[in-house]
């Protein structure tokens, strides 16, 4: 019989499991959960994790919807050192002091003591666009629209926290460059819907959209739009992914002019966005629960996993590989003659090459030196989406037990329907979590328009939806003013796209003055 649950308990039985329940210690049990799942090693880097193939296939899931999205938009994919001069890192000038804190420099090279020091991207701009100068002659040049999967270094002094806060992080990175600000416009929206499509709808995390203050804005920016996430357990938000228009800054900067139609000169209008492996961490923060990940269907890295439940002395040794949405869980019993066994084997290989051939990712687990109970444990740690059992019983039954991870629970299916209901199952859900976390997250967002009732807010764990005057200094007030002795100060999340109507004669919440817009505020990461 598995054990059940979380806790103490199950681990000192299986060695699985975790220690921390999500409601006790949430930053306890995140940190326990990334390594216990085997997304990530701690490295002896601070800040710095390896990211183990169960967190980097989902990373690739990632990778492969977003950028078959923006190639259908025209991006291409190239790649540039990550390497910078000073002198080019310095060209602009808010984007310089913005980074500054945070780059890395490379000082000596053997035993040698650099000349200069190189600095490590932090961020490509200052690299791509000296060479866009030298590309963008003519109107026919453009748009050049360029992205690159890469790495890069922010030597970050805020508490890393794995996926979250890196000081290395994988991400891509577009940057695009247009004649007129229209083009570059649209862009912006269209790569935030993009992100919004990633976290809705591969991750199930609900996200708001919105502009940032000019507080919070991307160092050289003419605009940010932004897609803010928010974990509701230790009432954080979480920037999820940036959409900037840098506007003419940049190309003024690095000279990245071209001629126009009616042969006059203009300088490029310019954009760049990135989505980064913080996105995972979002993920698992929001949906995992006590008794490890639950990963939404469309990115687990498996589906479904079968488990035979066999005889443990007559099964043969079979290892699957790894890596499959669905983990298929065959039992015996352990009276199972060697024929049933083989019988049930031939079961389970039959459902794998059919859920497969409807591109369903399945893992097989047919270990024999492991009880059903602790595969169902290790299974549940890793959070695949369904558990397929096929015990003695089910054979003669010609059924299969189908085990939900994310609500428990559990339904017999005919063998002649698991090639449709499971990935309907599969569907419902991804479908399922989202709207569960979406609850969550509206549950989080309170309107309000006093300061008593943004404090009790934020004290509450919660957002808070606030009409404001969009002012600078009132923003670095705000996060003075709301800092308590256990909590940090809140800042704006964004100004959502979405807004509601603002009545007549409203004031902002903290100043008085007569507001310009609702923001969205709260603690964050
Ligand atoms: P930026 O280029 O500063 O707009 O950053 C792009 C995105 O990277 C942000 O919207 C964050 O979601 C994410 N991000 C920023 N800093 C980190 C970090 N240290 N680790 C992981 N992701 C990050």
């Amino acid at each position: 019989k598995p054990a059940q649950g979380g806790g103490k308990e199950l681990k000192k039985e299986t060695q699985l499991g975790l220690s921390t329940k999500k409601a006790d210690d949430f930053s306890k049990w995140y940190s326990e959960l990334v390594v216990a799942s085997e997304l990530i090693s701690y490295y002896d880097v601070s800040g710095c994790y390896i990211l183990r193939p169960w967190a980097f296939s989902m990373w690739e899931v990632v990778q492969r919807w977003f950028d078959d999205n923006i190639k259908k938009l025209g991006v291409q994919n190239a790649y540039f050192p990550m390497f910078i001069t000073e002198d080019v890192l310095n060209t602009e000038k808010d984007h310089v002091e913005g980074f500054a804190p945070e780059v890395a420099w490379v000082t000596r090279a053997g035993n040698s003591e650099m000349d200069k020091p190189i600095a490590i991207r932090p961020t490509s701009e200052t690299v791509m666009y000296p060479y866009y100068a030298q590309w963008i002659r003519s109107h026919r040049d453009l748009p050049l629209r360029l992205n690159q999967w890469t790495n890069v270094v922010r030597w970050e002094f805020k508490y890393p926290t794995p996926f979250i806060r890196s000081r290395e992080f994988l991400w891509q990175e577009g940057h695009t460059a247009f004649a007129t600000q229209a083009e570059a416009d649209t862009e912006v929206r269209q790569i935030l819907d993009f992100y919004a499509g990633v976290y809705q709808e591969l991750l199930a995390v609900p996200v708001t959209q919105g502009q940032k203050s000019d507080k919070e804005k991307f160092a050289g920016a003419l605009y940010t739009t932004t897609v803010e996430a928010f974990i509701p357990d230790n009432g954080r938000g979480v920037q999820g992914a940036t959409s900037h228009c840098l506007g003419q800054n940049f190309s003024k900067m690095f000279g990245i002019e071209f001629e126009t139609e009616d042969h006059g000169k203009s300088h490029a209008w310019q954009n760049s966005w990135g989505l980064t492996t913080r996105s995972l961490g979002v993920m698992i923060m929001t949906h995992g629960d006590d008794k490890g990940l639950v990963l939404p269907p469309r990115v687990a890295p498996k589906q479904v996993v079968i488990i035979p439940i066999p005889k443990s002395s007559s099964a043969p040794e079979q290892v699957a590989a790894m890596f499959e949405q669905v983990v298929i869980i065959p039992i015996l019993k352990s009276s199972s003659a060697p024929e049933q066994v083989a019988a049930m084997f031939e079961q389970v290989k039959a459902f794998k090459a059919s859920l497969e051939s409807s591109s369903v990712r399945v893992e097989t687990d047919y270990r024999t030196n492991y009880t059903p109970g602790w595969k169902y444990n290790h299974w549940e740690l890793r959070g695949v989406p369904i558990r397929m059992e096929l015990g003695p019983k089910d054979m003669d039954n010609k059924t299969v037990v189908l085990a939900r991870r994310d609500t428990g629970a559990k339904e017999f299916v005919p063998w002649d329907q698991v090639a449709t209901r499971v990935p309907e199952l599969l569907e419902q859900i991804q479908a399922d979590m989202l709207a569960k976390a979406k609850a969550r997250y509206d549950a989080c967002v309170e309107t309000v328009t006093t300061w008593d009732a943004f404090m009790a807010a934020l004290n509450n764990k919660h957002m808070a939806l606030a009409p404001w005057a969009d002012e600078e200094e009132v923003e670095e007030d705000v996060k003075k003013r709301s800092a308590t002795a256990d909590a940090m100060g809140a800042k704006t999340l964004c100004i959502p796209f979405e807004q509601p109507p603002l009545p007549e004669g409203a004031v902002c919440f903290a100043s008085g003055k007569p507001a310009k817009n609702w923001a969205l505020w709260g603690r964050s990461y």
